[in-house]
């Protein structure tokens, strides 16, 4: 018999597919958890991640109190909050007196609230003046965010997971959803079962799950997605199937992308990708000819040195096919984490303004402080993930305050990030857990609440934000994300000589959401008409949700008009770019990185739970059986994985997944591993021009025995 005496409304606090959830409760712990049936991303289903959280809840590596070290010799020691934020507020002032407000920066996370977002963003371009906040966000969506708005002229998802049930043509690019975003997976699984006819196109180098229930599996090379979608775009246009009339009333540029995939054959991408022709062409048809076609992607198309192309030529099919703005019709990009939406919303990035304003407009910006009621923001772009740790190494940055995230285990060239955090005169973590890899560099380590601790809002992959409950009160001293930062911005404040109190008035997240909420009126993404009381009252809601509406919006640009100037989407015409590194004689191996079904990020929540090691118990190195064999390997040996700025030891496995001259490691594991380092002290920093994205997912490497 059940146990628990209470029951709080929530979301799962993992992917970007955001499923609610009902946490079982008594007064001080969390005694179970079940998908609510009324929520419409999941209708009552939680994967294994999902339904395992409660076990994952108080764990003992809880950051509790704030702790501070007066010199990095020295361990540090429990302090007052008073004592900590005083501190970090001193500290803060002096930098920014001295070396101006660009000498020190924000690195924040999607899994954070849209509040917490909204405050930190507050805090940097309002208060600070300086647009140096960024977040892991980077990582993760910040090629589809440069994507959509090339082509579609804003940062707008434009389809639902309901789409999902209408289309008959579902391309899956880059991404696995069936261990990543399971739930959606379930949803596409029935949708196939309920349409036979239906068709699904996986493409993948490796062989995943999701490619191995495709009716058709592209296993392209690292990095040649382009090629791939130019030459699907070439047999559209060759065999009659691209939609002319759409072209011309609704869209610009094609001419120039036609002539750019004139002389991109099937033949031709088939050399570059690694595939067989026939294939490509195949894969074009059933695009072209169903009746609606949808495309899903996820971090194999944005962690490219080229990522923002990647979705551009994707979203070029459907332009060019008038495959958008239909049910079942559309690209959709799935968020990798649980609130990358909100994040972006708020403009909670070095490139974004608050509720999808352009930094590089004046008029944009000039409404953005007359809103805050501050004399300007900052028109100087931030520094993004990879260019900020790289200033923090320099010491153009000196101080960073990092917030529930683990830079220290998940950026590309761990090894420049341990030195850029050892090089930082001021270092503050504020996250939830204190054993994280970049807890360790904490100078200052304030204890945030978590799941189930929580009160805000996320925004999940189709544009849908709910309203979570905390079901416990904090524990320890941990305090709310956007509390603390409101307490320290009236700290910081007066020692710039400004007026923080009147800027940070908030006290609620409630408050903090109405302000977020009206900074939104008459943007492409209006939630005027929301609140975190409304959104209790109806249930969770997809934008936009402008004043007086009655519902969200499921499906945009259902009228073909787009969010450009002009309102007509755009062409643009790709690069011709692979991967950023090459392989050669010395690190033969493409090396491709990705996530597991039971794990999730840096598994400082999943990694508390027993059951789920029981689908992979340990760091490992996928490989083909003939790689293994050319190398005098078996399954199971022990190897030492290098490349350039590198290496790892971990065990070898033999899997039918992989193309031969290709390797897989998992991006969880990190000082738990036996090299006490994880996959990305393997990767590179290379940064795509237009979103500023590192190419996460590929790196030279070679292997051999340990
Ligand atoms: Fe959580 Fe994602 Fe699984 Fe849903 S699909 S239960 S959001 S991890």
């Amino acid at each position: 018999m059940s146990m628990h005496t209470h029951e709080t409304r929530s979301t799962c606090c993992y992917c970007g597919v955001g499923c609610g959830v009902i946490i079982e409760h008594d007064r001080d712990r969390i005694t179970g958890v079940r998908g609510d049936p009324e929520h419409p991303a999941n209708f009552g289903r939680l994967c294994t991640k999902g339904s395992t959280l409660h076990l994952s809840a108080r764990q003992e590596t809880r950051a509790l109190h704030p702790e501070l070290r007066a010199t990095r010799e020295l361990p540090r020691t429990r302090v007052s909050w008073d004592t900590a934020l005083e501190h970090a507020a001193d500290r803060f002032a002096a930098i920014i007196r001295e070396h101006g407000p660009d000498a020190v920066a924000f690195y924040i996370s999607g899994q954070l609230l849209t509040e917490d977002y909204y405050v930190f963003n507050k805090l940097a371009k309002g208060l600070i003046g300086t647009n140096n906040v960024d977040t892991n966000s980077r990582l993760c969506m910040s090629s589809a965010v440069t994507a959509y708005k090339q082509t579609l002229g804003a940062d707008a998802p434009p389809c639902s997971y309901e789409d999902i049930d209408h289309t008959d043509c579902l391309l899956i690019a880059g991404g696995n959803p069936a261990y990543a975003h399971p739930i959606v997976y379930r949803r596409i699984e029935d949708a196939r079962k309920a349409n036979p006819a239906m068709k699904m196109i996986v493409v993948d180098p490796r062989r995943t799950d999701t490619a191995a229930d495709a009716d058709l599996h592209l296993p392209l090379l690292p990095g040649t997605d382009i090629w791939l979608y130019s030459a699907m775009l070439h047999v559209l246009l060759w065999e009659g199937l691209a939609d002319e009339r759409f072209i011309s009333a609704h869209t610009e540029g094609f001419p120039e992308l036609r002539r750019h995939v004139r002389d991109i054959t099937p033949a031709i991408a088939s050399e570059i990708c690694g595939l067989r022709s026939e294939d490509i062409v195949t894969a074009a048809r059933w695009f072209g000819e169903s009746k609606a076609a949808m495309s899903m992607w996820c971090q194999g198309l944005n962690q490219s040195h080229h990522g923002t192309h990647n979705g551009t030529a994707l979203i070029a099919l459907h332009l060019a096919t008038g495959q958008i703005g239909r049910p079942g019709a559309g690209p959709f990009s799935l968020t990798g984490q649980p609130n990358a939406m909100g994040g972006r919303e708020v403009g909670g990035m070095a490139t974004l303004l608050s509720a999808h304003r352009d930094l590089a407009s004046p008029a944009d910006r000039d409404e953005v402080a007359r809103f805050w009621g501050v004399p300007d923001v900052p028109a100087k772009p931030g520094l993004t993930a990879v260019e900020l740790f790289d200033a923090v190494r320099d010491g153009r940055v000196k101080a960073v305050w990092i917030a529930c995230t683990n830079p220290a285990h998940s950026m590309p060239d761990q090894a420049r990030i341990v030195e850029a955090l050892q090089a930082a005169e001021f270092v503050v973590v504020q996250d939830a857990s204190r054993s994280t890899e970049s807890a360790a560099f904490a100078d200052l380590l304030l204890p945030a609440t978590t799941w189930g601790e929580k009160d805000g809002t996320v925004t999940n992959s189709e544009r849908r934000i709910t309203h979570v409950q905390p079901a416990l009160p904090a524990p320890g001293e941990a305090r709310a994300d956007w509390l603390i930062v409101r307490d320290f911005a009236h700290l910081l404040g007066p020692r710039l000589g400004k007026d923080s109190a009147t800027l940070f008035p908030y006290a609620s997240a409630a408050e903090v959401f109405a302000e977020h909420a009206e900074s939104t009126r008459g943007r492409d993404l209006d939630i005027s008409g929301l609140s975190h009381a409304l959104l209790d009252r109806i249930g969770p809601q997809q934008w936009p949700f402008p004043d007086g509406a009655r519902s969200g919006t499921p499906r945009l640009y259902t009228e073909r008009h787009f969010a450009t100037p002009n309102g007509r989407a755009r062409f643009v015409v790709p690069t011709t770019a692979t991967t950023a590194e090459k392989i050669d004689a010395r690190y033969p191996l493409h090396l491709n990185t990705g996530r597991l079904r039971d794990h999730w990020h840096c598994m400082s929540r999943t990694g508390q739970v027993a059951r789920l090691y029981s689908h992979v118990d340990e760091a490992r190195v996928e490989l083909h059986a003939d790689d293994l064999a050319r190398r005098g390997l078996a399954d199971g040996d022990l190897v030492r994985v290098k490349s350039r700025r590198g290496q790892i030891v971990l065990r070898a496995h033999a899997s039918e997944a992989q193309r031969p001259g290709s390797a897989f490691v998992a991006m969880h594991w990190g000082r738990n591993m036996l090299s006490s380092s994880g996959a990305n002290a393997l990767t590179a920093g290379r940064v795509d021009p237009h979103s500023k994205q590192p190419e996460l997912k590929h790196a030279a490497i070679q292997v051999s025995r340990a």
